[in-house]
């Protein structure tokens, strides 16, 4: 900042005259809201560009992520193995009417045949031996890293994903005002959802929102089914309709969803975990036939290839769902009602590669729920199935292009005085007992740090596989590569194994989840204790050595601190140095934990109040406990850098408000109106507001500074950092 400027900048400050563009527009000021004091002019004034406007809101992370996107599609182009291309075009070519309808048809097949030899564990291995349908089948199973034994992968089974993000919009009329007034509890849906307080009128218009929600979702099923002219499961005869009796059997599974175990399930939802023998799996879970599952899945048959054990994040809900397949509840799986369901978990995945069909699943998925205004470009959309057949040959070559030493150097050397603050602030920590603190220091001591991209890759897909790709037909290569995928890399390399960097994608969501190297973000991962900062992260809005120690802790620093925060918090916290979940907490400390917890909880709640936005900050607290310990942690590593340079007084007070306004500033975010209400229910980060405000009101140094007071809306009764 120059002189002149900040001159300029104190004597309106003096007046009362604030915002970065010094003009008395509003009242926006630090002390009532600092967020929108630093970020209002650029909120106002930002925009996309039209290949942009499927982004539903506009930060820094999702920008440099749709420029990493064109830098693949730039490798596409440039790709040595033919079949890269070769599959990518495939993707982003429509396929034909004919090739979705006999896609259905070989669908419809295989159900017809697992009927017919009454076998339903088949059917159940067939739909999870496809990535893309897998996370909706009734029982889902995957092989995961071992919760309590992080060196190995072993098979779980889990619940569903449904096809609507609240639970409640599954509810019936009665329970919904019950559930919504008082607490719910249900799986996965349970933490996210628990404890809303609710006044009559906010239940009306979420009631009314529920049926608007729960029409558009019945006709988006029917309107799948018309196209591709499918005939409903129930039958042209029978009441209701396609849309009808895929909505029945959602609302089944949320309520087998609720069956609980008092022996083996966790009353708190932080540990899903029971580890089962074959034996013990049919015994509990009403004849779950793992042996004759696993053998259907490509598991050899040969008795001791079959792994002995499972694990299970629900023993009540799979007794529940096994027993509702087989047993009489609404006839069970071959039943109409079940055909419907089967047949459009399937058919909403192959109409997406169709030219007109995939507008039915853009109008209700992304633009009714997501409040998203265009579809991800084809270009785009045809990225992700590419890099995941060939994720080690786009991780080497986006390496070679674009990786740059010096960057990941600065940030190593960064990360390690962030790491060694983590250490100071546990040790100085006076409410934990010292076996707690003793173990928290260990779990710190042993956190490992991989930037770039992972050390262990697994293989591309071979050209055995890649020799059948069909230039006209996706959707048929996206199935070769599961199939691959599921044989080759989970069943014969990952059960048992050492744990392998997976790259993996969310198909309801479509977005990279997995070790891809090319992802703009970061991740901890409890299972390992590391925290990964994959390439694509590297960009210069995230770190930029010459822009000062400021810049860079407010954004690398931040991203770091923040990631370790997760390591001794919430979640994370659960588990132990190694790796393994494993309560390493005293009961008095997690107790003290907690309410410390329902504290920040409280406050989140209060600062969206305040802009009229009601949510459950319960939902949001893993990342708001990471958000407040990275900040803390960047400005320790702030205090002690000007120690060591002996800065003056005056000066540090600037450095830390530069600390501070870019820390507002790498937070910005544009989001739209019409999709706040989907992020407020389906992203686990708070909107970036109370993301950047929260934390700093936390803060002593802050308050000093900006001379917050009771009575500002930046106050906060308490200035704990919980660590
Ligand atoms: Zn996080």
């Amino acid at each position: 900042m120059n002189p002149e400027h900040l001159l300029k900048y104190a004597e309106l400050q003096r007046k009362g005259v604030c915002g970065s563009g010094f003009s008395n527009r509003n009242k926006i000021n630090p002390a009532n809201d600092f967020y929108s004091h630093v970020n209002r002019d650029w909120i106002r004034s930002t925009t996309l560009a039209p290949s942009q406007a499927y982004i539903v809101q506009i930060d820094e992370f999702r920008l440099a992520q749709d420029r990493v996107y064109d830098q693949l599609v730039d490798l596409v182009e440039t790709a040595s193995p033919k079949a890269v291309k070769t599959l990518y075009q495939s993707l982003k070519t429509p396929i034909s009417s004919s090739a979705v309808a006999a896609h259905l048809q070989e669908h419809a097949r295989v159900l017809d045949a697992c009927i017919a030899e009454d076998n339903l564990w088949k059917f159940l291995a067939y739909l999870n031996a496809n990535e893309l349908t897998r996370y909706a089948c009734p029982i889902s199973w995957d092989v995961l890293p071992d919760e309590q034994n992080s060196r190995a992968f072993i098979s779980h089974l889990t619940y569903p994903e449904l096809s609507l993000y609240d639970y409640r919009y599954y509810l019936r009329d009665t329970s919904f005002r019950a559930k919504t007034a008082k607490t719910a509890s249900i799986k996965r849906t349970r933490s996210r959802f628990r404890r809303r307080s609710a006044t009559a009128s906010t239940i009306k218009k979420e009631m009314d929102y529920k049926h608007v929600v729960l029409h558009k979702f019945v006709s988006y099923v029917d309107k799948i089914f018309s196209a591709t002219g499918m005939a409903r499961g129930g039958g042209a005869g029978s009441a209701g309709s396609a849309g009808t009796d895929v909505l029945h059997v959602e609302r089944l599974i949320i309520d087998k969803l609720a069956c609980f175990n008092g022996r083996y399930d966790s009353k708190n939802d932080d540990t899903e975990y029971v580890k089962f023998t074959h034996a013990e799996l049919e015994r509990h879970c009403a004849g779950f036939d793992w042996r004759e599952f696993a053998t259907c899945l490509g598991y050899s048959p040969d008795a001791a290839q079959i792994p002995r054990h499972v694990v299970c994040s629900s023993v009540g809900y799979m007794k529940c769902i096994v027993e509702a397949l087989t047993t009489s509840e609404m006839h069970g799986w071959k039943s109409p009602k079940w055909r419907s369901y089967w047949m459009y978990i399937y058919a909403r995945h192959v109409i997406q590669y169709h030219a007109e069909w995939r507008s039915i699943h853009f109008e209700f998925c992304c633009k009714f729920l997501r409040g998203q205004t265009a579809p991800m470009p084809q270009r785009i959309f045809a990225l992700f199935g590419t890099t995941l057949a060939y994720d080690t040959h786009f991780a080497t070559e986006y390496k070679r292009r674009h990786f740059n030493q010096g960057v990941h150097d600065y940030a190593r050397e960064l990360a390690g005085r962030i790491f060694s603050a983590a250490k100071d602030m546990v040790r100085a920590n006076s409410w934990v007992s010292d076996c707690t603190r003793a173990e928290a220091l260990r779990k710190i001591a042993s956190l490992r740090l991989d930037l770039g991209m992972p050390d262990k890759m697994g293989p591309d897909v071979p050209p055995r596989v890649s020799a059948a790709f069909d230039a006209r037909d996706g959707w048929a290569n996206l199935l070769a590569i599961s199939a691959w995928r599921t044989r080759e890399l989970f069943i014969r390399r990952y059960e048992g194994a050492a744990v392998f960097n997976t790259p993996a994608i969310d198909w309801n969501q479509m977005k990279f989840v997995g070790s891809q190297a090319y992802v703009v973000n970061a991740y901890y991962t409890e299972n390992t204790n590391s925290i990964y900062v994959p390439m694509g992260y590297f960009q210069t809005e995230f770190v930029d050595a010459a822009k000062g120690v400021e810049y860079n802790l407010a954004r690398i620093g931040y991203t770091i601190g923040h990631e370790l925060g997760h390591s001794i918090h919430v979640y994370g916290r659960l588990f132990d140095h190694a790796g393994n979940m494993r309560s390493w907490w005293s009961r008095r400390d997690s107790a003290i934990y907690n309410r410390k917890l329902a504290d920040v909880e409280r406050q989140y709640e209060h600062a969206a109040r305040r802009d009229g936005i009601v949510f459950d900050a319960k939902m949001t607290l893993s990342e708001d406990l990471a958000d407040i310990t990275g900040l803390k942690l960047c400005e320790m590593v702030l205090s002690a850098h000007h120690a060591r340079e002996k800065t003056l007084a005056p000066l540090q007070m600037l450095s830390f408000e530069r600390f501070y306004t870019e820390f507002a500033n790498q937070n910005r975010q544009k989001i739209y109106r019409r999709s706040i209400f989907a992020q407020l229910k389906s992203n686990p980060h708070p909107l970036d507001k109370y993301r950047t405000n929260v934390p700093l009101s936390r803060m002593p140094l802050f308050n000093k500074i900006y001379n917050i007071k009771p009575g500002d809306a930046m106050h906060w009764h308490s200035d704990d950092t919980v660590w």
